[in-house]
């Protein structure tokens, strides 16, 4: 993780060759430096471990409850120990699932709520599509087809709607734990995976750490009888390259609640000793920037030789802002603030915070949008013929008794290609549930179909249509 390189100039420029896909950052360096010692920070900042609290299943209480709290403690972006650091609130990370986002429930986050999560410093994290995920049940496991259309689906559906076609979510919550959705993340460009019982080292310098298997503190309940210590299941010391995360499904809304109080007290506890007020040695951040500052770290060099610092990052690194550590520079050297970046400065050592470098984590190929929505209606004519790769319908209120989807896509040739709805899962076509979007996929196992229509057998429940197509 940690890589030192002494800046003997004339040596290092001879041994640093950067190819031309490779990420380049580059920060003047001037005086009469002789010999700078660089490494990148384990953490952003300089600090010397993370912490993350997951909220999950999407809750309003992400916004209304857990937002104000966790922003009542702060940390700073000054490295532990250096003062007149920028104070920075707590942060948390919905872990949100597809299916019932803006269906008309307003027990449930909306994408409009997303969004202000998102602009107070909060991420979410992709929590699958329908949070089918059962592994205690062998003859109910998912189909490799199963788990590849919920990654697939939900990671299109957040990165049009949370990060306006921007990038997709970095990091996974596992649908009650099912690990088996582990070996799909990556296809879909999921780089991370957190469970109550995952097996992954506590520190990212342990070679057994791996984001794919993060662990979480359960704080259900917190404070009630199951979980009486406010400070339950949080390590007595807390050692240098930790990474914490903690999880709820809620907090109570009631401020004299048991449960509320305990989660003020675990927060002070925490921000008290390793916050602004105490050590200032915690970077309280999303799930996903912690993760992709780590891999962004290790993957990162650093060189000191004339006149510059440079980092160079491999191609398709995912972006981050990195914190370099460099120690042996003189005091009356004049160092600059980077654009976009920090500067904190202490004796000989200077903590250097970069831009963000790399590139956004894209949704996976193939590339879908939405080229048709609408109120719904039982059959749908295009304007022109569409390769279709979904349908999405909102249901609002469960559907009459009896009633069986079917969808048929009218295709440009004149024949009709009827969906195999016995391939989604049963509840997302006709189960009993008060709202949210069903969806009826071709891709990514099926290719799209080119057609100038679509039927959709009727049922009150269904408002609204979205039907999703090959972006090309
Ligand atoms: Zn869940």
């Amino acid at each position: 993780m940690i890589k030192i390189l002494t800046g003997i100039f004339a040596l290092s420029l001879a041994t640093f060759a950067i190819s031309a896909q490779e990420i380049k950052w580059e920060y003047p360096l001037k005086g009469d430096a002789k010999a700078v010692k660089a490494s990148v920070s384990p953490f952003l900042y300089g600090k010397t471990w993370g912490y993350s609290i997951e909220l999950d299943d999407g809750g309003i209480l992400a916004k209304n409850v857990a937002q104000p709290l966790f922003a009542e403690y702060k940390f700073t972006d000054a490295p532990p120990g250096v003062k007149r650091g920028k104070e920075t609130p707590f942060v948390g990370t919905a872990a949100v699932m597809v299916c019932n986002m803006s269906g008309g429930n307003s027990t449930i986050l909306s994408w409009d709520d997303v969004k202000d999560l998102l602009a107070k410093g909060w991420d979410i994290s992709n929590h699958s599509f329908w949070h089918t995920g059962i592994h205690w049940d062998k003859t109910k496991l998912l189909s490799p087809d199963q788990f590849k259309r919920e990654l697939f689906w939900s990671q299109a559906v957040f990165a049009h709607y949370a990060y306006a076609d921007k990038k997709a979510p970095l990091t996974f919550v596992y649908p009650s734990g099912d690990y088996n959705y582990k070996p799909f993340l990556k296809e879909f460009n999921l780089r991370a995976g957190s469970r109550v019982s995952g097996s992954s080292a506590a520190s990212i310098f342990d070679p057994k750490f791996d984001p794919l298997e993060l662990c979480r503190s359960n704080l259900d309940g917190l404070g009630g009888d199951k979980n009486k210590d406010p400070m339950g299941d949080f390590p007595k010391d807390i050692k240098d390259g930790t990474l914490h995360v903690d999880f709820s499904h809620g907090i109570d809304e009631k401020k004299d609640s048991v449960n509320y109080k305990a989660w003020q007290e675990r927060l002070k506890t925490i921000s008290d000793k390793y916050g602004a007020k105490g050590l200032d040695n915690v970077w309280c951040a999303p799930t996903s920037d912690l993760v992709s500052y780590a891999l962004a770290a290790k993957s990162a060099k650093v060189d000191v030789s004339a006149g510059k610092i440079t980092v160079v990052l491999p191609a398709g690194t995912i972006e981050s802002r990195l914190t370099i550590r460099l120690e042996g520079i003189p005091e009356s050297v004049k160092l600059d603030v980077p654009k976009d970046g920090l500067i904190y400065r202490q004796g000989d050592k200077v903590w250097l915070t970069t831009p963000a470098l790399g590139k956004p984590n894209e949704a996976p190929k193939p590339k879908v949008k939405i080229g048709y929505e609408g109120n719904f209606a039982p059959e749908i004519k295009f304007d022109k013929p569409m390769k279709v790769a979904a349908v999405r319908l909102q249901q609002s209120g469960g559907f009459a008794k009896g009633y069986v989807p079917r969808v048929v896509f009218l295709l440009k040739d004149g024949t009709r290609k009827e969906f195999n709805v016995e391939k989604v899962h049963k509840w997302t076509g006709f189960g009993p549930r008060w709202g949210g979007w069903c969806l009826y996929p071709l891709l990514p196992e099926e290719d799209a179909v080119l057609a100038d229509g679509v039927e959709i057998a009727p049922d009150p429940a269904f408002k609204k249509v979205e039907v999703w197509i090959l972006d090309e």
